[in-house]
């Protein structure tokens, strides 16, 4: 069993992670993938720390619905640091999380949407066929099937957390 969707960078995790990746080890998890924000330079570098842990860890670039409004104007830049991301951690497996949220609308949903297409651009280009997408309301998730459509299924191997 492999958790797809944990975010042990996160600052709150930062007192215990260790313990918290042992729960999980003792609870017969095989693999953990670690959410990073790829726009958030402290949280690349307590990956660092997590992905040390175990070699069961895993970990994704992306940058986060909430955090899309610094990319206004600029959507690109947003791929780009993810890229930049998956060129630098080899344990990268997927471009997440991305996608869209209006339940707290955190950024402009125009600015979100233009955010999120260059990275499910990016995903396909870059044969990263992974991506892992916030679902929080309907239109992401309409979205997100829209993504999809751009992945082919057959394509999409299962999770692995052999490198
Ligand atoms: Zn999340």
């Amino acid at each position: 069993m492999v958790d797809s969707h944990a975010h042990l960078a996160d600052e709150a995790f930062s007192a215990d992670v260790e313990a918290v990746v042992q729960r999980a080890r003792a609870a017969s998890l095989t693999g953990i993938l670690c959410i990073v924000d790829a726009s958030d330079p402290e949280e690349i570098g307590r990956a660092d720390n997590v992905l040390s842990i175990w070699d069961g860890l895993r970990t994704t670039s992306g940058v986060h619905p909430h955090r899309a409004a610094p990319f206004a104007g600029r959507p690109n830049q947003a791929a780009e640091l993810t890229d930049a991301r998956i060129q630098a951690e080899p344990l990268v497996r997927a471009v997440g999380e991305v996608g869209l949220d209006y339940h707290y609308d955190f950024a402009p949903r125009d600015v979100q949407r233009a955010v999120f297409a260059g990275q499910v651009r990016l995903a396909c280009e870059d044969g990263y066929r992974r991506l892992l997408a916030s679902q929080m309301e309907t239109e992401a998730r309409l979205a997100s099937k829209k993504a999809a459509e751009y992945i082919p299924p057959k394509n999409m191997p299962p999770y692995n957390p052999s490198p």
